[in-house]
């Protein structure tokens, strides 16, 4: 029996997600575990990309390059993610 289906299946759901101001949610430090706003993240711009650290460790929670037509996220210093999705 099959258990799985294709990433197709996540187009929806991440679509929404992301479509979402990302300084509205509220990232768990996966190094420290507090809880704040990403818009409250302190945000380096002297590195290729973005850097945000966690106000209170220091440690980096998530950093963001672009390119014409692309985008990489980093993530790992992100414990969870909590967005607030409108209409609901
Ligand atoms: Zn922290």
């Amino acid at each position: 029996m099959n258990t799985h289906l294709d990433g197709n299946v996540l187009a929806g759901a991440l679509g929404e997600v992301f479509a979402v101001d990302i300084t509205t949610a509220v990232a768990q430090c996966a190094s420290c575990g507090t809880s704040q706003a990403m818009g409250q993240a302190l945000v380096y711009t002297d590195a290729p990309g973005l850097v945000a650290r966690c106000r209170t460790c220091g440690e980096v929670v998530l950093r963001v390059t672009r390119s014409p037509g692309r985008t990489w996220l980093d993530m790992r210093g992100v414990r969870c993610l909590e967005l607030h999705v409108p209409g609901e």
